[in-house]
């Protein structure tokens, strides 16, 4: 079916902070946008109805200002049944929420279609139709973050596997004696370049005594430490900060060597707080990859950091839908 011109894409993002929410035209204009605290803490419940509730300000918004609506769509944490929208798999960050059928619980109530996928992939099909991996068919996204995420798109499309689980490049497994991940395994790459993996060792390295950069930065408080700062240090020199990060960059590097060498991806898309770091820092990650990875694997990739910042979640549950109509 072609999609008219008119066609305004409504998208839900619903992270362990904040549920972010728009729309979008076909053009990828954000149209609208707004964000609410997710309130986890509150139970699966309260947040479903929350999410319920969004969703039909949402369309009344769109129905108000005479848009163009055919769908809704909802990206969320977790692996997800793409085709029932039931979350499947483990959600560390929203307690309880495995198991929520968020399409049926939606369609039940707004009779409309509705399409739910992982977060990630959502973020992946927005970077690849609006963002900065626009026109390419083959795409691998990676989120540096709380967690480290990733969305895989083959052939233009999202990449789910069999379980819809497939893209979880956050667990790979890059040292099979490494510490102990979220997930239980043992040296995934998010135990060592997730947000808080990266701060751990950073603490481990200062001990007990700031270096003079980092001091004048962290107001003399260590806890005040953030990957922010850390690059921040990094760049007046510091060698701590560097240190770590020129590590982050290497095990990332070693962790895409492999999706690299499985996928022969046309781009990689970083998203997330470290992808902020700048383009020296996505450098050294390439240059690591380079090493580990078949150079007809890598010949033509580029490495580039997400465009759509924050907005990719819900501008890319937006259009989960095209694929399907
Ligand atoms: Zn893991």
């Amino acid at each position: 079916m072609t999609l008219p011109d008119s066609i305004v894409y409504a998208g839900i993002d619903i992270g362990g902070t904040s549920i972010k929410f728009g729309l979008v035209d076909a053009a990828g204009k954000i149209l609208h946008k707004e964000q609410r605290p997710t309130t986890a803490e509150k139970g699966p419940t309260p947040l479903m109805h929350k999410v319920t509730n969004i969703a039909e300000r949402l369309l009344l918004y769109a129905a108000e200002e005479e848009m163009d609506v055919h769908w809704l769509g909802v990206g969320t944490p977790g692996a997800v049944d793409f085709k029932t929208g039931k979350v499947i798999g483990p959600c560390p960050n929203i307690k309880g929420w495995q198991g929520m059928d968020i399409g049926g619980t939606l369609r039940e109530r707004l009779n409309m279609p509705i399409y739910v996928d992982n977060d990630a992939n959502a973020m992946a099909l927005a970077e690849a139709t609006f963002g900065a991996a626009t026109g390419r068919k083959d795409v691998v996204c990676l989120t540096l973050g709380t967690g480290v995420g990733g969305g895989l798109i083959i052939g233009g499309e999202i990449y789910h596997g069999a379980n819809g689980t497939a893209g979880e490049l956050g667990h790979i497994t890059i040292n099979f004696e490494g510490p102990r991940c979220n997930c239980g395994n043992d040296g995934c790459m998010e135990a060592y370049c997730s947000s808080q993996a990266i701060i751990a060792r950073a603490k481990q390295l200062i001990k007990n005594e700031l270096p003079p950069i980092l001091k004048e930065i962290l107001e003399g408080d260590l806890d005040n430490l953030n990957i922010r700062k850390l690059f921040a240090a990094h760049k007046k020199g510091d060698e701590v900060a560097t240190q770590v990060l020129d590590e982050t960059a290497v095990y990332i590097g070693i962790g895409l060597a492999s999706v690299v060498n499985l996928l022969n991806p046309e781009i990689v898309v970083i998203g997330g707080g470290i992808a902020d770091g700048g383009g020296h820092f996505l450098e050294a990650v390439f240059s690591e990859m380079k090493k580990h990875a078949f150079s007809s694997a890598v010949d033509g990739l580029s490495i580039v950091k997400a465009s759509l910042g924050n907005n990719a979640g819900f501008i890319g549950a937006g259009l989960l839908g095209r694929i399907n109509e």
